[in-house]
């Protein structure tokens, strides 16, 4: 099933002054539950995990991982069981994220941080799989070559050709990596955790481990984090609120709220040339908005 998400054009005030164009592809709005660029990392996993006969899927994430509550939601909707593999301690009562996960019939598993540091060695592995037994393990954030293949699926060149430029939030790059490896538009991928160059060695890494060639020219912004990952001040939380009503387009400041606040900023600067029509990607996760009520 081809996944088109909508296009939406951004009407605020703050865009007349430099003269660009913003539109919003809505991934948010694909599924009610398998948010935005989640579903599209976790497609080919569950082809895989079917195709190896697999019917129990686990994989990691913190707290609040829009990952695990959209494969929870994925593990309900098409027949697999779901672990979660949950960093820090068990909390007494579970946040809104993770009772949704049990809700959808995720097992959670919580380890401590230094644990969860060691999550993918082969020891860490040989636990789980001695303690849940046979399992299909998807890396944190579906950052592997099935998560990218299904990234690739996001945007197509012949949408994103009357867009001088593509902007994205980005934890893992996996999602960017889907992107640079199939449009030829240029791609702005803005790191929301903390890291000079973090972004930019993560995405050569996944390029490389996988053996991928970026087409698109690419580049990086790693300064617009805030103070790293979650990390969400009274200003971009007030921007963010603003923004959606403003908009009538949801956002949340850990990713997409947070990339708004760079766009922004990047054109009050001028970044972005006259007559620029930047197309940014809203990668779903409105669950995560809940944490801060
Ligand atoms: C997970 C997530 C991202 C980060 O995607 P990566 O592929 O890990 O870079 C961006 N936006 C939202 C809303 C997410 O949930």
């Amino acid at each position: 099933m081809p996944l088109v998400p909508e296009l939406q054009e951004l009407t605020v005030p703050w865009l007349h002054q430099g003269k660009v164009r913003v539109s919003v592809l809505r991934t948010d709005l694909i599924d009610p539950l398998i948010s935005g660029n989640k579903f599209y990392k976790l497609k080919y996993n569950l082809a895989a995990a079917t195709a190896a006969g697999h019917n129990t899927l686990l994989s990691f994430g913190g707290a609040w991982s829009n990952h695990l509550h959209a494969l929870s939601a994925a593990g309900l909707r098409y027949g697999f069981q779901t672990i979660g593999v949950v960093r820090g301690a068990a909390p007494v009562s579970l946040n809104p994220c993770l009772a949704d996960a049990v809700a959808h019939g995720m097992q959670l598993h919580f380890v401590t941080r230094e644990q969860y540091r060691e999550k993918h060695s082969p020891e860490f592995m040989a636990g789980l799989h001695q303690r849940f037994g046979d399992f299909y393990a998807i890396p944190e954030g579906g950052a592997n070559l099935a998560g990218i293949r299904g990234c690739q699926e996001i945007l197509s060149e012949a949408r994103a050709a009357r867009f001088s430029q593509v902007v994205l939030a980005c934890g893992t790059a996996t999602t960017m990596a889907g992107l640079v490896t199939t449009l030829s538009v240029p791609i702005l991928g803005i790191q929301v955790l903390k890291g000079a160059a973090y972004l930019q060695q993560q995405l050569q890494a996944l390029l490389a481990m996988h053996g991928l060639q970026a087409r698109a020219p690419w580049q990086v912004v790693d300064d617009r984090h805030r103070g790293g990952y979650g990390k969400v001040d009274a200003e971009l939380l007030a921007f963010t609120e603003h923004l959606s009503e403003e908009s009538g387009i949801p956002f949340e400041p850990v990713y997409t709220g947070k990339v708004m606040m760079a766009v922004q900023e990047l054109i009050s600067v001028g970044h972005f040339p006259a007559g620029a029509h930047v197309l940014v990607v809203h990668g779903g996760g409105m669950q995560g908005l809940r944490g801060f009520k």
